[in-house]
């Protein structure tokens, strides 16, 4: 357990590059103006014992002003110290965080394209950047505050010891039960129990996230709260294991250890009035009552420095939590930097034996599948759902990299090819294209950053987004999502279009709509497909056949294999798979009509 502290604090510090020597600086500062804290307290002892030296006769304790002043200097020294000690470990922690969150984008950017399907990219970003903040709170503030306590309690036992050995151990021994108490709560099988309590707390908070999430269906059902059995199961059992947690664990502890570090006198007063008799025999009574008063103000200093301890310890586990954050980021894989790029000669896109399987799935995807589309084709993927399609389509951009055969564009493999270069060359359009929250012109131009705002607004143009223009308040320059300015599926999917035609890529993969297929747009979309695919490379994933009526070649894709390949006219004289769909469609088609025209 330490020594993954340990390591999980190393790993925090390497991220802070030069500002490592910095966050020691702090620390050793902390401990400074926490040894200094204890001065004062002589102080106290030394003003007290010239006072009781000369009782009644207080006026002629001519030190105490200055010991006055002394205890003043230096608890105004301490808190300087340890204003300087934070603005070192702050300085340092805040440059810690931002390193951390830049080595995360960084590493972010080096990745797949297609781990940010699976992997929301804001999500990620949210959890890097919360967890960076929770590395601040750690390396700001409570490890100045670890070092600088664990100083103090030094300093503390020392001076204990200083003045009068037997009344400090009555002080430290109520420490020591109050720390072993808390160490019963915490260790041995006791320590089962709390881990039990907390998986119940943070299965409850799950559960709490599912429920919120399924309010919607929650409401349009009418249910109740009673019907989330998952979440009401996971309160109950919270419930039940806290209480038993408290009532078994907790109680006898918790009580011992309040008692003692708030009442270190329990201790004190018994052996003040055990040492009385033999201070007042030998004549020393003044200076027992000196350090007996020294005892009392000092005893009340335990508590807080143990309670800043655990407190300062419950950060230590909130930073190592987010640092597995961290790591989960950072841990995810990245593609190699290419050695020697290869340039692709021309726009031929071939898939040469690929399989590719997802991680975490058994059954490949994709399976030793093989297809060429040459320059200023257009090549349609059709078949079953989950046949394999959209994979295929997102192995050329490079979503992923092949489990093994290759995929080449310009006979170059993809993987040798400089990613920039890839980019540039392909367009394309998935059916989950995000919209920014800008404006329509910024939303475009993200495919061509140098395009002029005549360019732009040539591309919506040419993706038929006019209408869309038209009615929006500010036309181009209106901001998606603010004032109730959203766009449909439909209209969104011909934005995503005019961002691919403005980019101007000579291949074109494309994942055809079929859920916006109102009819108004679905002419608009087929007519903005026109433009964007005119005299280009073209892979289209399609679902709707009559679309693929016109395409040179159709590759029919079943279970991740070539179920087989060819023109529309010789798919359907051969009688097979993609015969059977024609005709499946074909009577979809006629039935639409039919029911249609019953309507009317
Ligand atoms: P299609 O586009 O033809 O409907 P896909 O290429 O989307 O088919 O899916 C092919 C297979 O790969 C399916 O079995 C699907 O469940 C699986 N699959 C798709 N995407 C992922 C993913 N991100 N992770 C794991 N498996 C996936
Ligand atoms: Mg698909």
């Amino acid at each position: 357990m330490k020594e993954k502290k340990q390591s999980d604090l190393s790993v925090l510090l390497g991220y802070a590059g030069s500002y490592r020597g910095l966050t020691y600086l702090g620390l050793a500062l902390s401990a400074a103006a926490m040894a200094l804290g204890m001065a004062p307290y002589i102080c106290i002892w030394l003003a007290a014992r010239d006072l009781i030296a000369v009782a009644p006769n207080w006026t002629q304790a001519v030190n105490v002003g200055r010991y006055g002043w002394l205890a003043f200097g230096f608890a105004f020294g301490g808190i300087a110290v340890y204003f300087c000690a934070l603005m070192c470990t702050h300085l340092a922690a805040f440059r810690t965080a931002s390193n951390i969150r830049k080595a995360g984008m960084a590493h972010l950017m080096k990745a797949p394209l297609g781990f940010f399907d699976s992997n929301a990219s804001g999500l990620l970003r949210n959890r890097l950047d919360g967890a960076a903040s929770e590395t601040e709170t750690l390396l700001a503030h409570n490890l100045a505050d670890i070092v600088g306590t664990v100083a103090m309690l030094i300093a503390m036992i020392v001076l204990m010891f200083v003045f009068d050995g037997r009344m400090g151990a009555a002080c430290l021994l109520a420490a020591v039960i109050s720390v072993c108490a808390l160490c019963v709560m915490m260790t041995g099988k006791n320590a089962g129990l709390m881990a039990e309590y907390q998986a119940a707390q943070d299965m409850m908070s799950k559960a709490g996230t599912e429920y919120v999430r399924g309010i919607p269906v929650v409401k349009v059902f009418q249910q109740t709260v009673h019907s989330f059995k998952a979440f009401k199961q996971a309160i109950e059992d919270y419930s039940a294991k806290a209480e038993h947690y408290q009532a078994n664990v907790c109680k006898t502890p918790q009580a011992v250890n309040l008692t003692f570090t708030e009442g270190a006198f329990a201790f004190l007063v018994p052996v003040a009035l055990l040492l009385a008799p033999g201070a007042l025999k030998s004549g020393s009574f003044a200076g027992f009552v000196t350090n007996f008063a020294f005892y009392a103000v000092f005893s009340a200093i335990i508590s807080t420095a143990l309670a800043r301890i655990m407190f300062a310890a419950s950060g230590m586990m909130l930073a190592s939590t987010a640092l597995g954050r961290i790591r989960q980021v950072m841990s995810a894989a990245t593609f190699e930097t290419v050695e020697d790029p290869v340039t692709p000669r021309d726009n031929r896109i071939e898939f040469r034996d690929v399989t590719f399987t997802y991680e975490g799935s058994e059954q490949p995807a994709l399976d030793r599948v093989s297809f060429t589309v040459r320059p200023g084709q257009t090549v349609a993927l059709v078949g079953p759902s989950g046949g394999g399609k959209t994979t295929a389509a997102s192995l050329i951009p490079r979503f992923w990299d092949v489990s093994s055969g290759a995929v080449l564009v310009g006979g170059a493999d993809v993987r040798q090819v400089d990613p920039h270069v890839l980019m540039d060359r392909i367009a394309f359009v998935f059916q989950n294209s995000r919209l920014f929250k800008a404006s329509i012109l910024e939303n475009v131009r993200m495919a061509r950053p140098d395009a002029s705002r005549e360019e732009v607004l040539a591309a919506l143009e040419a993706a038929q987004c006019g209408d869309i223009l038209a009615k929006l308040p500010k036309g181009v320059d209106t901001v998606i999502g603010t004032e109730g300015t959203y766009l449909s599926g439909g209209e969104q999917q011909r934005v995503a279009l005019a961002r691919a035609i403005l980019k101007d890529a000579p291949i074109i993969v494309l994942d055809e709509a079929t859920a916006f297929a109102d009819p108004e747009n679905e002419a608009l979309i087929q007519r903005a497909l026109g433009r964007l695919t005119d005299g280009r490379t073209v892979v289209m994933i399609a679902h709707r056949l009559s679309t693929v009526l016109g395409a040179d070649n159709i590759i029919v894709l079943d279970s991740g294999r070539v179920a087989e390949q060819g023109t529309h006219e010789r798919l359907v004289e051969a009688n097979g798979l993609y015969a059977r769909m024609w005709a499946d469609y074909n009577r979809a088609a006629q039935w639409k009509i039919s029911s249609e025209g019953e309507v009317a």
